[in-house]
């Protein structure tokens, strides 16, 4: 008895895929944002900062936030760690930077600093902004300028390193 593989492509449907990879949370609107972030005490010696394995300056990033420079706030964060929107989504901050929040011990409920995170890089990918630039390849330009000396000569090919 053979058993054939069910794997196939389009299986489902758009409206399944768009169901099922939906943000589980709505993001923060620029009201909401303003004021969550106003809710930080932006702390000297930062506990969240100290939780993030990627050391985020949090307190910056939400300070950014706070004064609508929402494109810098997403410097600091992308500056950090590149991959800052994607962990906006899927970093367990209950166990990391919210789980060290000092609000906790005040309120009970830590800023929400994914949702800030998550607020701040969309703002610059859904805008299609650039925050860096490529680096300058400099064995590029070096192998494109002529070798002093015979016309059309070029420097030896340098050897692999092992
Ligand atoms: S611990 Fe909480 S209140 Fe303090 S800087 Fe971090 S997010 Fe803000």
């Amino acid at each position: 008895m053979t058993t054939g593989s069910d794997i196939a492509a389009g299986r489902l449907g758009a409206d399944r895929i768009a169901e099922d990879f939906a943000e589980i949370h709505p993001p923060l609107d620029r009201r909401t944002a303003l004021i969550e972030s106003s809710r930080c005490y932006f702390c000297y010696d930062a506990p969240c900062i100290e939780a993030c394995p990627t050391g985020i300056d949090i307190p910056a990033f939400i300070k950014g936030i706070a004064t609508d420079n929402v494109k810098g706030a997403a410097q600091t964060i992308l500056t950090a760690n590149i991959m800052g929107g994607m962990c906006a989504r899927v970093c367990p901050v209950e166990e990391l930077c919210e789980d060290a929040c000092v609000r906790n011990h005040q309120e009970e409920k830590p800023v929400t600093i994914s949702a800030l995170q998550r607020y701040a890089t969309d703002h610059v990918f859904l805008g299609g902004e650039q925050l860096f630039s490529r680096a300058v390849d400099r064995q590029a330009r070096c192998r494109g300028r002529r070798w002093p000396g015979r016309p059309g000569l070029r420097p030896p090919p340098r050897r692999a390193r092992p």
